[in-house]
């Protein structure tokens, strides 16, 4: 496959470009002659990474594979050709066969404990000093990933019932220890605020939501080098959340809304500190997958600036997220307008995955 027109590169912190033809292998990409009949021309990008997506999971729950198949499809069509599997409760394996199929980073199953995650998805731990057992368990079955569920509502605790983490302190830091020892890294749903100190202390390398998130975390976070996924789309649900708690659960219905209503302040707040922000849909379950250009037109919105955010969403995500150098591989997107300039970023023109037009 030859490529010809502006490849947007790696420009040390931001977007760089170089002008040519490149012939487009499995290997990556070798410039070549001008006089070669290109198959596609405009403007070339690694494609986009969903940090935090969620293959055999649909709105009922685990998927069968021709949903699974249907999933990826529309990430691919949006541009997303690599994922990071957030958890999924179904063996999604068959993916990695399939050559004209986005990449993916597989964290295994959520870990969680009895009732308080999503029914019939997680690793559910009756004795919580399962973790760092479950964890390694888990970082052998994915890729390179572990994804814990840090905090949930506690509905034992009746109308009092909140937001609440799931394990203690010692107990996340045995288990980011047994997967850092088998190479791995830890993700971790925490939307309440006091569930980061301990993650933190616990040395995991990533946050999901980060919804309450104080500008004392974010300053630790950034130090730290922790990945955050603001994951947008979900926190805009989170006064739909607070509604549904109704008089039931009155507690965590105030704290999901107050969340919902400092969300802007919150994400200005966290790009201020320098907290390493990447992007992720969230899809499966309460969002559709193929939905990163959603996801875009809010980190917009918030006042992000196109070339930024398609660096973060792609050279930069691959880095961060183990994916390899832009255009190893052979994979790339191709739009026909400079996706640089507004207006709205549709779906591209072309998708290249290992060197071959899908
Ligand atoms: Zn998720």
């Amino acid at each position: 496959m030859i490529f010809s027109g502006t490849l947007l590169t790696e420009g040390g912190d931001g977007l760089g470009e170089e002008r040519g033809a490149f012939r487009v292998t499995p290997k990556g990409l070798v410039r070549v002659g001008e006089g070669l009949e290109p198959d596609r021309v405009g403007f070339a990008l690694p494609g986009f990474v969903d940090s935090h997506a969620h293959i055999g999971i649909g709105s009922s729950g685990p998927s069968t594979r021709e949903e699974q198949e249907a999933q990826i499809l529309a990430q691919r069509a949006a541009g997303v050709l690599a994922m990071r599997d957030c958890g999924s409760p179904v063996d999604t394996g068959w993916i990695d066969e399939r050559p004209d199929l986005p990449r993916l980073k597989r964290a295994g199953r959520h870990i969680a404990r009895p009732k308080r995650y999503m029914r019939s998805l997680p690793v559910d731990l009756d004795d919580p000093h399962d973790l760092p057992a479950e964890a390694a368990r888990q970082a052998a079955a994915g890729d390179g990933w572990v994804k814990l569920v840090g905090d949930w509502i506690d509905r034992s605790m009746g109308a009092d019932a909140d937001l609440a983490p799931l394990w203690d302190r010692r107990i996340l830091i045995d288990a980011v220890a047994a997967v850092h020892d088998l190479g791995a890294k830890v993700a971790v749903h925490a939307f309440a605020r006091e569930t980061i100190d301990d993650l933190l202390e616990a040395g995991v390398d990533d946050i999901e939501h980060a919804s309450g998130m104080d500008e004392d975390q974010a300053h630790e976070i950034a130090a730290r080098g922790v990945l955050v996924t603001p994951t947008l789309l979900q926190i805009e649900l989170f006064a739909d959340f607070a509604e549904q708690a109704g008089p039931k659960y009155p507690v965590y219905g105030r704290r999901m809304l107050r969340m919902f209503e400092e969300r802007h302040e919150r994400f200005a707040m966290m790009r201020d500190a320098g907290v390493r922000l990447v992007m992720g849909t969230d899809s499966g379950g309460y969002q559709e997958h193929g939905t990163i250009g959603a996801e875009f037109a809010m980190w917009e919105a918030e006042g992000v600036p196109r070339e930024e955010l398609l660096y973060i969403a792609s050279i930069r995500s691959r880095a961060d997220l183990g994916f390899g150098a832009p255009y190893e591989g052979g994979d790339l997107i191709v739009f026909a307008e400079d996706p640089r300039t507004p207006p709205v970023l549709g779906a591209p023109d072309a998708v290249v995955l290992r060197g071959e037009l899908c």
